[in-house]
Order: structure tokens, then sequence, then C-alpha cells
């Protein structure tokens, strides 16, 4: 997978991408990372990437030129007969815009855009981009949540993350990832390690037995247990089984 980022904060990204299981991930050769300033990508000789938006108001707009060039020179469109020898047609990247107006990030999303070829972020920052950008160069508008942060770096990097970790051999234990949180519809059922007992706490006993049958149904039942407590919601999207909705009905009577 190939990830390139358009920023003007190039910086901002040495510690996070060489690091843990996103760079790990880099030196194993699942995905390769360009950062890339597009201030280069001005044409004005001071570098000018924003200007004062039409009809006043406070605040900068990113001017679409710069955006549109760098997208276009990471672009180079698959010459036909290389993609067709491939057996696959040229696949367009992805080109995303970090944006608190975009469609809300989800595992979904992450799981989606884990299946890509080639993702390109386009991280904004000062009040906003020329509309011209979204209407005619992306072909996704993702935010991270309901709040406005300074710039699209770190939304991009948690986008990243995200995706990277869901890369074949990115993860130590692949099964991990299929039991997270969202993966499989609920929230994770509570986790614990040696030592059996820590200032009287003790690890539920079903967890010590060995019996694997037993400790999946604990598990289960836990994730439901968390699941209806913190996001009920989430149990309308999951497929209800019979053993879920007895589940379900049992907890109900215990909270
Ligand atoms: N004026 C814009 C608005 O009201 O929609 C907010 C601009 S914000 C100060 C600057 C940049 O930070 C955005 O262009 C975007 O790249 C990034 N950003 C801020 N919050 C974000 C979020 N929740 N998700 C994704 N990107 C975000």
């Amino acid at each position: 997978m190939k990830i390139d980022i358009l920023t003007l904060f190039p910086e901002m990204f040495e510690g996070v991408l060489g690091a843990s299981i996103v760079g790990k991930a880099e030196n194993k050769g699942l995905v390769s990372f360009r950062v890339v300033n597009f201030r280069q990508f001005s044409q004005n000789k001071h570098g000018q990437v924003d200007d004062m938006p039409y009809g006043g108001g406070g605040g900068m707009v990113l001017k679409p030129e710069p955006i549109f060039r760098a997208v276009e020179f990471l672009t180079e469109p698959v010459p036909a007969v290389e993609a067709k020898a491939a057996g696959k047609p040229g696949k367009r990247p992805r080109v995303i815009l970090l944006c608190p107006q975009g469609q809300r990030y989800s595992q979904k999303l992450a799981e989606e855009l884990a299946q890509e070829e080639h993702l390109i972020f386009i991280c904004g920052h000062y009040e906003g981009y020329d509309e011209r950008i979204r209407e005619h160069l992306v072909t996704d508008e993702i935010s991270i949540g309901d709040y406005v942060l300074t710039g699209g770096e770190l939304p991009a990097m948690v986008i990243i993350d995200s995706v990277v970790r869901l890369q074949a051999g990115a993860l130590g234990n692949a099964q991990s990832a299929v039991t997270d949180s969202y993966s499989t519809g609920l929230l994770e059922h509570p986790h614990y390690t040696r030592p059996a007992e820590f200032r009287g706490w003790d690890v539920p006993e079903v967890l010590l037995s060995g019996h694997h049958e037993n400790i999946e149904k604990w598990r289960l039942k836990e994730s439901l247990r968390r699941t209806l407590e913190r996001r009920p919601d989430l149990l309308d999207e999951i497929e209800q089984t019979p053993e879920i909705k007895k589940l379900v009905e049992e907890l109900k009577q215990e909270l």
C-alpha cells in the first residue's frame, strides 16, 4: 500500500510514521509513505499557498493550484498497457480531504480503506479550503469527530494508524484486529493478566479454568454487557443470533 500525505508541516509526521507498528509495517515493506510539503508546488515566488477569502471575513483559505498540482504529481496514471498486463484496471487512488464537515470516521471505513492500494491525504490548515478542491479533486471527505482541530495532520495520523494495523502481517497477532472493539460490531470484553489476585481483586474464575468453550461464552457475554452499558446503539447494527438474544435478555435482568 502506498500512502501519501500532503501537509504544510511534514515534521509533525516524523515520530509517528517511524514508531511502533506503523514504523515496523514500513520496514517490512507492507506500506510506503511519502510526506510532501505542498508549499513546494506553489508557483508563487514566495511559496504562497493561502489567500484571503472572496467576500471578506476572517481566516485564510488554501488555494487550489498547489494542492491540485501536488495530487497530480503523485498520481501519474497507471499506463493502460501496464495495468492490463497486471490483469487489473489502473486503480485510482483515494484522495482524502481531512475536514470536520466530512463523513465521520469509523472502523468500517478503516477496513474499507485498508483494501486500497494508494491513499492520498490532504491536511488542511487555517480557515478552510477553496471549495473547488472538494468539488473536483477529492474522492472522500473524512472527519475524525465533531470537534475542530488546528490542522488535518493529527486526523491523518489517526486514520493512517488504524489502516496500517489492518494490513496483513502488520500486527504480531493477526487475531487481535479481528476481535477488537467495533471490528466485531461490539465493544471488546475485559482483559486480565497475571497476577491472579492483586490487592484483593481477583481475576474471574472462568479465565483460570482452561475451559475454552466457557471462556469464549464469558467473553461474548462480557462484550455484550459492556456494549449494552456503554454503546447500546451498536446492538441494533449486529446480527442478533439466538445466543446473543438470550444473553442480552439475561444481561437486561442483571443490569
Ligand atoms: N473552518 C473550518 C470549518 O468550520 O469546517 C475548520 C477549519 S480547521 C481550523 C483547519 C483544518 O483542520 C481543516 O481544514 C481540516 O484539515 C483539519 N480538521 C480540523 N478538525 C478536523 C476534524 N474533526 N476531522 C478532520 N480534520 C479536521
